[in-house]
């Protein structure tokens, strides 16, 4: 077996586990194996290991690993995207997990209509409002969800996060309660189900798993630290 089946292996197990505490029926969590800055051969390991679903933070190396790796396996861009990219990824991925703004969900929406697409998006949170980071914040995107309902091409699942790095996993477990919760809120007032929840990363995935995450994001744990 190689380092990376193995690995998914073990997480594999931990997900489970986790799971099974969150009182959800196993299945009810999705991996994605981020593999940003890997080279190709490591997602080919995780696939023929039977992962088939990947996250990339940038464009460019989504289409880039495409021209390389069997199209079976899927993709989710998880990183912030520009304006001027949105035509080129659209077709590409399965997912946009991290729409950080109003402008950038419009321009999404405009593109797809061109297409003729209706993209799958999570709404990015902003959970501690650290000027480092993208997405919205809490009041902000409960004015604006009204607006968001209305890109009539989205496909609008959930919320997506990333907390604070804390090497203690409990420090993150606030922001994944808060997540859900705001996730509940706006469930209520914006009157559609918001069914995902991608929160949770290789040192924290088991604690987002009991606060309800569905799509945990894990790169290190599968293939090691990054070059
Ligand atoms: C890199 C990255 C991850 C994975 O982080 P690991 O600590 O390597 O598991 C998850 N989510 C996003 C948005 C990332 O950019």
């Amino acid at each position: 077996m190689s380092a990376v089946a193995e690995r998914l292996c073990q997480i594999h197990a931990l997900i489970d586990a986790a799971v099974a505490r969150s009182g959800r029926p196993s299945g009810a969590v999705d991996l994605v194996a981020v593999s940003k800055t890997q080279p190709p051969e490591a997602l080919r390991e995780a696939f023929a290991a039977g992962q088939s679903l990947f996250g990339e933070n940038r464009v460019q190396e989504i289409l880039a690993k495409q021209q390389l790796l069997p199209s079976g396996l899927r993709w989710h861009l998880i990183g912030p995207l520009q304006s001027n990219k949105v035509r080129k990824v659209l077709p590409r991925v399965e997912m946009i997990e991290a729409v950080h703004s109003l402008d950038i969900a419009r321009d999404i929406n405009r593109i797809a209509a061109e297409l003729g697409l209706h993209p799958r998006v999570l709404l990015e949170v902003n959970v501690a409002e650290e000027s480092s980071k993208h997405g919205f914040n809490a009041e902000t995107l409960k004015a604006q969800l009204e607006e968001l309902y209305d890109l009539d091409r989205l496909y609008i699942q959930g919320l997506m996060c990333i907390p604070p790095f804390a090497a203690d996993p409990a420090k993150s477990r606030p922001y994944f309660v808060g997540l859900r919760e705001l996730r509940d809120e706006l469930e209520r007032c914006g009157g559609a189900p918001l069914p995902q929840l991608s929160m949770g990363m290789s040192h924290d995935f088991e604690v987002a798993i009991e606060e309800g995450a569905t799509l945990v994001r894990v790169g290190t744990a599968i293939f090691g630290a990054r070059g």
